[in-house]
This record gives C-alpha cells, structure tokens and sequence, in this order.
C-alpha cells in the first residue's frame, strides 16, 4: 500500500452542439490538479520479465493491460464500482525504479478500496488473470483488457503478455511468506 499523489492536468476541452457536433477545442492553462489518495500497487523486476519471456518492448502493453483487467475486477473483492477506481503503469516508475502497476481511489483521501485490493491482493490477481485467459477475443476486447475511461486511447495493450505477467506476480505472492 501507498499514499500517493495522483496528478491529473486539464489541458483542452471540447465545445459540443446539443448534437455532439464538436464545435471548437479551448485550449487551457491550468495548474495541475492533484488528487490525494491511497492505491495499491506492485513492482515487477526485471528477472521476473526474463523469467517469462517478455521482450521489453512488450511491457508496456502488458503492464497497462493488467492494469485496466484489474480495475475491471476490483468491484469482485472491493464492493466499488469501476468508475470509483483508477489506475496508472509505467515500464519504470521514478519512485519504484521499476515497472509498476497502481490501482488507485478516485475518492479524495481514499475510500478505503485500494485497501480492500491489497487485502486480498491473491484472490483479487487470480480473479483479473482467470478472466482475461478466458476472454474467447484474440487481442483484448471491452470484456477483458479494454477501459472506457483510458487516457491513453486504450494503446498500448499486450492481452496475451498481460496474462504472463499476472501469471507471474501470482507465482511470486504465492512463494513470498
Ligand atoms: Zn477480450
Ligand atoms: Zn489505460
């Protein structure tokens, strides 16, 4: 677990008709807002990523795909709603030193979902892998590793890399004491 700062920015919005017709782009120039929050997160190493196989230009896709699969999750073992999470990965985070996968509340402070996950972080992980490997779509799809909400367009995204890797987290939970 982790107290983290989220920090989202503002950059432009969109002028719609009643149609939805876009109008005009306004661009912004605001402060960055940050959100103080709790997230739950995990490192992978970089032996891991060997261990399994994972070529380093496919880690990104299967880091961001783990990260929407399990946010699509949490609701299993945290009683939320998926709008009421959010998530971040990187392939090298400037904190961890590693690539990193945070699932976070979107509640000011907290409320008390991340902790939930991290609580049952096994049952949580199994549950996001089990769904994604029988997802029947061949490169992800809204039912699995697709998000609704991505900021990133829903790219990068590695389905069969992101089962690798929960794979692998699950193989390493398992054998930690
Ligand atoms: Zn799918
Ligand atoms: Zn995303």
């Amino acid at each position: 677990m982790a107290a983290v700062e989220v920090t989202g920015q503002v950059v432009a919005y969109l002028r719609r008709l009643p149609s939805g017709e876009v109008l005009d782009q306004i661009e912004l120039d605001l402060p960055a807002q940050t959100l103080p929050t709790r997230a739950v997160l995990y490192t992978v190493t970089p032996e891991l990523l060997d261990r399994i196989g994972l070529a380093p230009e496919r880690v990104p896709g299967a880091l961001h795909a783990a990260e929407h699969a399990a946010i699509g999750l949490l609701p299993l073992v945290a009683t939320c709603d998926r709008g009421d999470i959010g998530g971040v990965s990187t392939d090298l985070h400037a904190d961890t030193g590693l690539p990193t996968v945070f699932v976070y509340d979107g509640h000011p402070g907290g409320a008390g979902f991340a902790e939930r996950g991290f609580s049952r972080i096994t049952q949580w992980l199994t549950a996001t892998r089990d769904a994604v490997r029988a997802c029947e779509c061949t490169d992800g799809c809204p039912s699995c590793v697709h998000s609704p909400k991505c900021g990133n367009g829903n790219d990068p995204l590695d389905k069969a890399g992101a089962i690798a890797l929960l794979s692998a987290v699950l193989g390493a939970l398992d054998s930690s004491p």
